[in-house]
Parts: structure tokens; sequence; C-alpha cells
């Protein structure tokens, strides 16, 4: 009986964390990609751009693919358990925007002891078994920010004082880190020659929307409404610290940053509520992610894609990278940027206004 009890604890202790997963072949003749996107709240872009994008360049990339699709909605351990069933239902090739770029190298793990190459999108996973990463040039996005800062603060500072207040991202997300770092490349030499103060900076916990809005409360009762400038990293957090701001009689008088060219920040832009976005084509790293698939699927070199070259590498040159450019959008381009692109269109732009 003894011996019974044990065998019967001991196959139930071996199935419980057990996963059936298929070998993926190091993703050759792949027909079934999973897709992972981290949520649906803190940027239109997940599921207004990149979801429709990426099914379109994977589908034409491998006819008759299965593209299996999945949000976390902002949650790491859904992520990781969307994965996972995924890769049972034979998922061979993961495409993943991390909801957390540590967390998500448990995926990465358990994908490679089963040969399935993970490309990670758009945000980096902090994985050294990561074998793909495609995204933009992040530190540049930071840059691009503060640079529009810096050539344009003149017109809002108050006397011989400057006052910036930092919305930045997500911890948790290195892109955030990446935001905030290329900013204050740009940022600290002018904050040595006392041209510029930052008053305080903020990193926002899941890039939430509405965190951001009770940042820039704290920060205006913090310096009694003296702030000339809120860098805020994206455009989700900018709408509502501009309504922060407005709901201070403020909105307007502060130069405030954003990014991913949302039709809500584009709206904000036309409105003078919001001083520039910065537009990541998205169209072209989702055609990147479907060449480097059908350079998997086909067992091919990846080094020679159509769309966007290997170009760099992280992680002391182990993953091969390609990282395609930012640009920044004010009310003088977007005609000739985001319009041209046909990444908005003017009737969406304008509906409403
Ligand atoms: C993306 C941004 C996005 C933010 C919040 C970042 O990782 O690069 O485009 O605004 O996440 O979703």
């Amino acid at each position: 009986l003894f011996c019974g009890l044990l065998l019967t604890s001991c196959s139930l202790g071996d199935t419980a964390g057990t996963v059936n997963i298929p070998s993926g072949n190091g993703g050759k003749d792949c027909t079934r990609v999973g897709v992972f996107l981290p949520d649906r709240t803190t940027s239109d872009r997940w599921e207004h751009n990149d979801h429709p994008l990426l099914e379109a360049a994977i589908t034409k990339a491998i006819p008759g693919v299965h593209f299996d699709y999945h949000n976390a909605n902002g949650d790491s351990d859904a992520q990781m358990a969307q994965a996972t069933t995924g890769m049972e239902n034979g998922d061979c090739i993961l495409v993943v925007a991390a909801h957390d770029s540590i967390a998500a190298s448990s995926i990465v793990t358990l994908a490679k002891e089963h040969n399935i190459p993970v490309i990670a999108y758009d945000r980096l996973i902090q994985s050294p078994d990561l074998n793909y990463y495609i995204s933009f040039d992040n530190i540049k996005v930071g840059v691009l920010q503060a640079q529009y800062i810096v050539s344009h603060y003149q017109q809002y500072r108050r006397g011989f004082h400057t006052n910036i207040t930092m919305i930045s991202g997500s911890q948790t997300d290195t892109n955030a880190l990446m935001f905030s770092i290329g900013a204050h490349s740009v940022l600290d030499p002018m904050l040595a020659q006392h041209t510029l103060s930052i008053v305080n900076e903020v990193f926002t916990p899941d890039w939430s929307n509405a965190t951001a809005q009770t940042e820039m409360e704290a920060a205006l009762a913090d310096q009694k409404d003296d702030i000339q400038v809120a860098y805020v990293a994206n455009d989700g957090m900018a709408t509502t610290a501009i309504q922060a701001l407005d709901n201070a009689g403020l909105s307007g008088k502060v130069l405030v940053t954003g990014q991913d060219a949302t039709v809500g920040g584009l709206r904000n832009i036309l409105q003078g509520k919001q001083n520039m976005t910065v537009y990541k084509p998205i169209a072209k790293v989702a055609l990147s992610v479907g060449d480097l698939v059908k350079a998997l699927h086909d067992g091919k070199d990846v080094k020679n894609l159509t769309h966007g070259a290997i170009t760099s590498t992280y992680n002391g040159g182990k993953i091969p990278s390609i990282l395609d450019e930012p640009v920044s959008v004010d009310i003088h381009n977007i005609s000739q940027t985001v319009i041209k692109d046909g990444y908005v269109s003017k009737k969406d732009l304008c509906a409403g206004l």
C-alpha cells in the first residue's frame, strides 16, 4: 500500500508541471506562428497597428500559415500561459512583444528546450537564449523627444528657468529604460549649464495612462504649477497628462512630448495641446518579421532579408537584431510622414475635430 501511494503521488507530481510540446525544428517548415502582444490599453498601437500589420505580413510570407494570435492584457503570467499553450498546440516560431522584459525570459527558456525560435518584437527580452530582436532604435526615440525639447523650450520658459517633469514608462519594459537613457543623453548636458532643470522624474508602472494623470497632478502640486515642459514617454500617457494640465488651466502652456503617432496624440498636436510625437513605421518592422519568419521556414540564411537587414546585435553580439529608424513628428510634418505613409488617414484624424 505504501508503495502504491508513493507511486500515485510520484506520477501525479510528474504530470502536474509537464507540458507536452512538439519540437519546433528551429522553425524549418513551420506553418503555425505564435504572436503574443502585451496589452490593449497602454497604447493604441498594439491592436490598431501591430496586430493587423503582423497578421498581414506573416500570412503573406508563408501561404497557409496559422496565425496564432494572443494579447496578454497586461499580465505576464497570462502571456507565459498563452505562449505555453501555443507551443503545445504546435506553434513552431514565436513572435513576442513581452509584457515584462525579464518575466518573458521563461518563454524563451521553454521555447529553446523544444528548438522553437523566439523573435523579441519591439521590446527586448532579457535572455541570453533569445534568437532575434526586431524593433526600432529605442535610444533614438528618447533622443528625438529630448531634441525637440531642447529646440523649442525657449517659447515656454519662465524668466530664466525652465522646469521639466519627466513621466517615463514602465521599468519592467526595457524600452522605457532606453527611451529615458536617450532623453537624458541630450538633456543632461543642458542641466549642467542650469538652462533646464528636471524637477522630478517618475517611471509609470505598466505604462498606466491613468497613473500618468496622477503623476502629472502630483508634479504640478509639488511645483505649484511652475512646470514648463512635460517629457511624457508616449501618446497614451500624454493624453491623460494633458487632462491634468487642462484641469489646472495650463493646457497649451506647457511643452508636451509623446510617442506612437496615435490618432489621439496627433489630434492633441493639431489642437495645440501636445507638441510632438515619435512615429515608428510599424508597417516596416512587421514586414521584417514576415521576412525573418519566411527565412526560418525555408531554412535559409536570415542575413539577406528584403525588408531590413540584420545590422546590429545585442548581448555581446549574440542576438541578431533589426532596428528601424523612428521619426520625429510635429504639426509641420504630419502630412509628409504619417499621412503620406498611410499610417493614419486624414479622415480618421479629422473626424470629430
Ligand atoms: C513601446 C511603445 C509603447 C509602450 C506602451 C513600448 O514598449 O515601444 O511604442 O507606447 O511600450 O505600450
